[in-house]
């Protein structure tokens, strides 16, 4: 398919803004982005789609999801962390079925793509139906496949049961989609089963992705080895000896940082940990609404930037957060940084939402439009300051990844939105008990 995409605005994030602009789209990638007459000359066999009142925008990323759990927006509302990691367990595996899972995944997929999200990465315990929900709705992504066990003595067990699951993932890859492994968090798994993923992930070349340094009851575990969830692991006679170092430190010693990494959260870091997470190339996923929505504080955004740490923005599931909505996420994380005297601009914020992503001939051709004529965004001076202060994903029109739409106007293209929308309700009948 060939077609020329025109707006008012184009903002390629790798170049100056331009009005009156238009991207052409040949295939899966971008031929030309300029402006409109320059564009409708070059390629004059081309489809001309006109948006209008619109910024057109490289797609943007959600760094951290669990689409599975898009079933429990709302449902987990407990302030107690413990409270809420044992209902959310019940929930996934004794109340909701495998076609439950799926459905949930799927709506979480129609949620983003909605939202001009067009590449998630995604960690989750039943990775195979996040990434069949992937693919059924057309998004980019990388399926982090959970592994949990905080005895060191299943180990090797734990591990196996995971390379088994990741094998059965890779199946199901595509162009689109790639298979990851996710060992949980520090406090869920042991340090050899840390050393024996991560060992995995460098062998297989499999993108690996953890919660990091989320809590200061994570940071008590790790630096002093009590607090709640040493409790917890002694009242299971799980044996853990702290390392006594910072969960970044930690990570470190383990392998986990050799191999390039996605963390999310990195909330309890110091000057030293973002050094490490410069110098080791590791990835850091924001997430700031759910970090505020738990009491868990702000990760130092502003710092991750400054010290040139890759940093994208992640909305967590919606059971913490409640919306998958990157233009939120990058609102909130650019008020958040300026409440602490941060100095955030506007174009950065989106630098960050889009993830390296951009406009440029050869690229890729995921991209979003968001309509700029909404009573709450007018009158606009600055588009990337509209986007970013007045705009939601709610204002999304288009989302297009790999060239294929895949949200236009209210609809989702590939799936029957009616039919999952019958299904969560069922679900969410099934969860009230
Ligand atoms: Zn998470």
């Amino acid at each position: 398919m060939t077609t020329i995409y025109s707006a008012r605005w184009i903002v390629p994030v790798s170049a100056a803004p331009i009005e009156n602009g238009a991207v052409a789209v040949e295939g899966q990638r971008i031929a030309r982005v300029g402006a409109y007459a320059e564009i409708v000359e070059t390629f004059p066999e081309f489809k001309v789609e006109s948006l209008g009142e619109a910024i057109i925008i490289p797609g943007l990323v959600n760094t951290h999801t669990h689409l599975e759990l898009t079933a429990m927006r709302g449902y987990l509302e407990e302030t107690d962390f413990f409270a809420w990691l044992r209902k959310l367990t019940v929930a996934r595996l004794e109340l909701m079925t495998p076609d439950d899972i799926r459905v949930s995944a799927t709506w979480g997929a129609c949620e983003a793509v909605r939202a001009g999200i067009t590449c998630v990465a995604d960690a989750s315990d039943s990775a195979m139906m996040s990434m069949l929900a992937l693919r059924d709705v057309g998004l980019r992504g990388v399926v982090y496949q959970e592994s949990f066990g905080p005895d060191a003595r299943f180990a090797e067990e734990n591990f196996e049961k995971l390379k088994t699951k990741v094998e059965a993932l890779r199946a199901l890859e595509s162009d689109l989609v790639r298979a990851g492994v996710s060992p949980h968090a520090p406090y869920t798994v042991c340090g050899p089963q840390l050393e024996l993923i991560a060992e995995f992930a460098r062998a297989e070349r499999l993108p690996l992705m953890m919660h990091a340094a989320e809590s200061a009851a994570e940071e008590l575990f790790v630096r002093e080895g009590c607090g709640s969830f040493a409790e917890r692991l002694a009242r299971r006679a799980i044996e853990w000896k702290a390392p006594g170092v910072s969960t970044i430190q930690y990570l470190k010693q383990v392998g986990v940082l050799d191999v390039r990494p996605l963390l999310a959260h990195c909330i309890r870091v110091d000057d030293r940990d973002i050094e490490i997470l410069r110098d080791t190339g590791a990835n850091v996923a924001h997430c700031p609404k759910s970090n505020a929505k738990l009491g868990h504080g702000r990760a130092p955004f502003e710092k991750f930037i400054e010290a040139g740490v890759v940093v994208g923005l992640g909305s967590d599931s919606v059971a913490s957060n409640n919306t998958c909505d990157i233009l939120e996420e990058a609102r909130f994380a650019t008020l958040l940084a300026r409440a602490g005297g941060a100095r955030v601009s506007a174009e950065e914020a989106l630098r960050v939402a889009t993830f390296g992503g951009e406009l440029s001939e050869g690229a890729q051709a995921d991209l979003a439009v968001v309509a700029l004529d909404g009573v709450h965004q007018l009158p606009s001076y600055d588009p990337i300051a509209t986007l970013i202060f007045a705009s939601s994903g709610r204002d999304v029109i288009l989302t297009v990844v790999a060239g294929r739409e895949v949200y236009r106007n209210g609809r989702v293209s590939n799936v029957d939105e009616d039919r999952l929308r019958a299904h969560m309700l069922e679900i969410s009948h099934k969860l009230n008990g």
